[in-house]
C-alpha cells in the first residue's frame, strides 16, 4: 500500500509548495527531518537532472520509501546559463539576509540591457521507488531579471524575477498563483500524474 511519499528536502518553502500542489492525493508527505534522516546528499552532478536523481535515489535507498527530490535554479542566457546548478551557492554570501539572496545576480547584470536579462527558472523532479526505475520530469518558467526587487512573497530570487505576462515580479504574485505557474508547479503536475498511477497500481 502506497500511503507515504518522502520529500527529499529540508527547505520548508519547497515542501510547503509541494504540499499545496499535491493536495487531495491520498498520501502523507513527509520531510527528511520527519523521516529521521539527517544525511545530506552531496550535489556532485553536473546537471539539474543528475542532482535530482542522486537525491531521490539515495533517500529512497535509505528510507525504503517512494521519494521525490528536486533540483532547481535560475539560468540567465547572457551569463552562459549561470548560475544554473550553482544557484543556491550564488546565494550563499547573503545567507545572513535571506531577502538579499539575489544580490550577486543583480551585480553580474548591472548596467546590462533588457535582452541580456532574459532568464528562466528550471525545476527537475526525480521520483524514485525501491525496486523500480527512477522517473524524471522538468518544468521551465521564462522571465526577466529586473534591476530592482519588488514584492515580499515566495523565496530566493522571486523578488527580482519579472514575469512579462503579469507585468509583475514573482514575489508580487499570491502564493496560489505562483503555485499554479511556477517551474516547480509544472514539474510537480507531471509528478502528480505519475504518483497517481503508483497509488492506483498499489490498490488504494
Ligand atoms: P535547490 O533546488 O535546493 O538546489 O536550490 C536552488 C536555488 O534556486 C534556491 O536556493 C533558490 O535560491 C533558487 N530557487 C529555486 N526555486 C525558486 C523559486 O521558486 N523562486 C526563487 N528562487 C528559487
Amino acid at each position: 500500500m502506497l500511503d507515504t511519499l518522502l520529500i527529499g528536502s529540508n527547505n520548508a518553502h519547497k515542501v510547503e509548495e509541494l504540499q499545496a500542489i499535491f493536495a487531495g492525493l491520498p498520501l502523507r508527505l513527509i520531510t527528511l527531518h520527519e523521516a529521521g534522516i539527517d544525511h545530506e546528499v552531496d550535489e556532485t552532478g553536473t546537471t539539474f537532472e543528475e542532482n535530482a536523481r542522486l537525491k531521490a535515489d539515495t533517500y529512497a535507498a535509505i528510507s525504503g520509501l517512494p521519494t521525490l527530490a528536486d533540483d532547481s535554479g535560475l539560468e540567465v542566457a547572457a551569463l552562459k546559463s549561470a548560475p544554473g546548478i550553482y544557484t543556491a551557492r550564488w546565494a550563499l554570501p547573503d545567507l545572513d539576509n535571506p531577502h538579499r539572496s539575489y544580490a550577486r545576480v543583480l551585480e553580474e547584470l548591472k548596467g546590462k540591457p533588457f535582452h541580456d536579462r532574459i532568464a528562466r527558472f528550471v525545476c527537475v523532479i526525480a521520483l524514485a521507488r525501491p525496486g523500480a526505475e527512477t522517473v524524471v520530469v522538468e518544468g521551465v518558467l521564462p522571465g526577466i531579471i529586473a534591476e530592482e526587487p519588488r514584492g515580499v512573497g515566495g523565496f530566493g530570487y522571486d523578488p527580482v524575477f519579472y514575469l512579462l505576462d503579469y507585468d509583475q515580479h514573482m514575489a508580487e504574485l499570491p502564493a496560489e498563483e505562483k503555485n499554479r505557474i511556477s517551474h516547480r508547479a509544472q514539474a510537480a503536475a507531471q509528478a502528480r500524474t505519475i504518483i497517481e498511477g503508483w497509488v492506483r497500481g498499489s490498490g488504494q
